[in-house]
């Protein structure tokens, strides 16, 4: 049987904003070494606002080179996607898109009136043997390619959110390890990790190398000791199911994430970390 306490644990984090779906998962709390992060929409908004559009074929100007882009993101749900939509600010003819394939932790491949687009990261332009520009400005870079050429990019930048330092502070107060996990540049990635005082950074990662970054982590560690991974599940599911405890924001976080999660936090707010540990540490005292 489940001794009672359990009960009181998981009803004061759920008025804490934090759904816990199993008392096992409040135990498991209590021996946390590693709490790692995702990057986009955990410890950032996620709310990406386009800041620089450089065209680099003869011929297309700025606002060309956006319609381009926004139509290749047409049918993607990243926020890098809503960004350029949002940015480019005018209605999209679906028509026009004759086919289309979102590549995970790549970007977007798409055939518009008769041309092969593609954007993303450099990862896809290197598969493509696309030949890029290095972006002037810092933040996440979009490459574009028409038809084999390469047509410029667009920067866009996040901000962390208001509470991402703070959490990371408690967490490592409280003697955890802190780690994030990205599909995101190296350069952003470390800049992230810097103001936010990250024990480590790894970024250029594809949903599945996060899986291997979690293993790296459990097999640095005693069997009593967990890892607690912490995304807004696009594209995070199997590392959700990976960590022994799983975390999702439930407010941005998919549907997919949240059924994969093992705890939800409603508000979205990483320092809802710290206070679910401290809420799981209380309880075990009461219990025992
Ligand atoms: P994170 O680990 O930061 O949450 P993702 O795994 O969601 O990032 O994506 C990793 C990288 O793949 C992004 O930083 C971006 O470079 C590229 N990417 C993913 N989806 C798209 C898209 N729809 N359009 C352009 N680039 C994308
Ligand atoms: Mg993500």
């Amino acid at each position: 049987s489940i001794p009672l306490g359990f009960f009181g644990g998981i009803g004061a984090a759920s008025k804490a904003g934090i759904l816990i779906k199993g008392s096992n998962y409040l135990e498991a709390l209590n021996d946390v070494k590693y709490v790692v992060f995702d990057k986009t929409g955990t410890l950032t908004k996620g709310a990406f606002k386009v800041t620089d559009i450089r065209p680099t074929l003869e011929g297309m100007n700025k606002e060309q080179l956006l319609e381009i882009a926004a139509y290749a993101e047409f049918h993607s749900t990243h926020p890098i996607a809503e960004s350029i939509r949002t940015a480019y600010g005018r209605e999209l003819d679906e028509g026009r898109i004759e086919s289309y394939n979102e590549i995970s932790g790549h970007g977007i491949q798409v055939q518009v009136d008769g041309k092969a687009v593609l954007a993303g990261n450099t990862k896809l332009m290197d598969k493509e043997s696309i030949v890029f520009k290095q972006p002037e400005l810092a933040g996440t870079t979009v490459h574009i390619s028409v038809d084999g050429r390469y047509a410029g990019y667009i920067t866009i930048s996040d901000e962390v959110k208001e509470d991402a330092a703070e959490a990371i502070r408690t967490l490592k107060q409280m003697g955890k390890k802190t780690v994030m996990l990205t599909g995101d540049s190296k350069a952003v990635g470390e800049a992230v990790g810097r103001s936010l005082g990250l024990d480590e950074v790894h970024a250029e990662l594809l949903p599945q190398h996060k899986v291997e970054e979690i293993e790296k982590l459990d097999s640095k560690k005693s069997a009593k000791e967990k890892i607690v991974f912490v995304g807004d599940g696009i594209n995070d599911t199997p590392v959700l199911a990976r960590a022994d405890v799983g975390v999702a924001m439930g407010g941005l976080g998919s549907d997919a994430a949240i059924e994969a999660a093992d705890v939800v936090i409603m508000t979205d707010e990483p320092s809802k970390i710290g206070t679910a540990i401290h809420i799981a540490k209380r309880t075990r005292s009461i219990v025992w």
